[in-house]
């Protein structure tokens, strides 16, 4: 069976202030964020089994991010309910991935936008433990 990449579209609502921004984003604002969920592997087979002809049940990414990032961002004040340093686009999508990838490994990537026009992309390639990704250290040191 061919690979294929399948994408999962969530939406929610969210307060969060970047104390140390110069714009705007330093006060108390809110945004409807997007989060498209990638996830890629190969096709499985047709042979009885409930996820065959598929790559992952849609229904599983649905149910993984509700309990995982939904509940954790959906009308919540992110920078007391996420575990991260700063609530940027770019590190809440590192932390999405993360947190997805504890239990669907097929997850590569999250895309979150914080406004229509706006969003951070974060894959497997750009962890910091990926095989092949970019170390700053090594390379200042060369
Ligand atoms: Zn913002």
């Amino acid at each position: 069976m061919p690979y294929a990449t399948i994408a999962k579209e969530f939406t929610f609502d969210a307060a969060h202030s970047l104390p140390n921004s110069e714009g705007p984003c330093q006060r108390l604002h809110g945004h409807t964020y997007r989060v498209q969920v990638v996830a890629r592997g190969r096709i499985q087979p047709v042979d009885g089994r409930a996820e065959e002809g598929m790559v992952l049940d849609f229904t599983r990414i649905k149910e993984v991010f509700k309990r995982r990032i939904e509940a954790r961002c959906d009308h919540q004040f992110l920078n007391e309910s996420v575990p991260i340093e700063r609530t940027t686009a770019e590190l809440l999508a590192a932390w999405m991935l993360a947190e997805l990838r504890e239990e669907l490994p097929l997850v590569i990537a999250v895309r979150l936008y914080e406004t229509p026009t706006s969003y951070a992309e974060v894959t497997v390639y750009d962890l910091e433990d990926a095989p092949g990704a970019p170390n700053v250290q090594e390379g200042s040191a060369r």
